[in-house]
């Protein structure tokens, strides 16, 4: 038991799990978890984590003003694999240790982007909504085995899904700056250009971090490379996708359908589409399967003891 640490817990999925909360109070005997359900930022995020010298954060944004004020701070460990909240450089400059580790909740993320892809498939969420409303008439949709599915990001989760949907015997096309030429194989997979993956494909997900070389990946000339049957999900984070764009596009028809778990500013606040019945709408929840959340956890709880400073 690690006496001498004090921990605190940004993370309010964290901080709400019992057992993630007693299996680090099982190596940590002083630990602030966000017991309010805070949403931490500026001045808030600050006291938070004042008198602390290890941290697990979530979706807080981390950087030099943090470091400035909290010299104490000696360690953040992340709970999920996303780190474009967080400024590497800034760790290094403040000699930061950092824990993280990839990949622990890819399976969440690869199954609920399938349950997505075959609900605008087969416009679950429409057929849903008029039978509430009183009216029951048969959708007609589409099979996912006989779809062109493009994954651009082929890093965990998008290997996870491309092997998940070689047993549907869906014809997968990859687009990534590396080559995994293996695994290509292995799967039957294609790699592709970026153009030429929205150009074919019958359905585009993405599964790229953002960073400075993702940001906007999806801009308006390359979104109108899609085809207007084409559906689109970002699983993946917000700020890879011209929102006006897809707005415009499914409000025009110029796209059949899209998915959205992740916004560039969350909770997203435009209403109208929101609104726009093709489009389907979940609250950031890519990660959150149980099963998930206790991977993430873990591995940030390991995190704690297990890091470096980045290179
Ligand atoms: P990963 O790092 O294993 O894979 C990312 C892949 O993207 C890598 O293969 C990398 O080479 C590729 N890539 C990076 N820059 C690229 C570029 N400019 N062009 C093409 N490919 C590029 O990450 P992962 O675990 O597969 O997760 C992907 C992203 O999904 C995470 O960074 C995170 O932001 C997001 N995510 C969201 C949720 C959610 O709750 N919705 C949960 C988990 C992950």
């Amino acid at each position: 038991m690690n006496k001498t640490s004090k921990v605190a817990v940004t993370s309010r999925s964290f901080s709400k799990h019992p057992v993630l909360r007693e299996e680090l109070l099982a190596r940590y005997e002083n630990v602030t978890f966000n017991d309010e359900g805070l949403k931490l930022v500026g001045e808030q995020l600050v006291d938070f984590l004042r008198g602390h010298d290890k941290a697990i954060t979530a979706l807080e944004k981390i950087d030099d003003n943090i470091f400035a004020l909290l010299p104490e701070l000696k360690v953040i460990s992340k709970y999920g694999v996303g780190v474009d909240m967080i400024d590497i450089d800034a760790l290094r400059r403040n000699n930061i240790r950092f824990g993280w580790k990839g990949g622990v909740n890819k399976r969440s993320v690869s199954e609920m982007t399938i349950a997505c892809a075959i609900s605008l498939l087969r416009h679950f969420s429409e057929a849903n909504q008029e039978v509430r409303n009183g009216v029951w008439r048969q959708h007609i949709g589409h099979q996912l085995s006989n779809q062109v599915v493009g994954i651009i990001g082929f890093g965990h989760i998008g290997k996870d899904l491309g092997m998940l949907l070689s047993a549907f015997g869906t014809k997968v096309l990859a687009y990534d700056i590396l080559n995994f030429p293996e695994y290509y194989e292995q799967y039957n997979i294609t790699p592709v250009s970026l153009e030429e993956l929205l150009k074919i494909s019958d359905i585009v997900t993405l599964h790229v971090p953002l960073d400075d070389s993702t940001r906007n990946i999806l801009s308006k000339d390359k979104l109108n490379l899609m085809k207007t049957s084409a559906l689109l999900i970002n699983h993946a984070r917000g700020g890879l996708v011209d929102e006006l764009e897809l707005k415009l596009m499914l409000k025009e028809g110029r796209l059949a359908g899209a998915a959205f778990d992740v916004f560039s500013n969350e909770p997203p606040d435009d209403l109208e589409l929101l609104n726009i019945p093709n489009f389907f709408v979940t609250p950031h929840i890519g990660g959150s399967a149980e099963e998930g959340i206790l991977a993430m956890g873990r591995a940030a709880i390991d995190g704690l003891e297990d890091n470096s400073i980045p290179m």
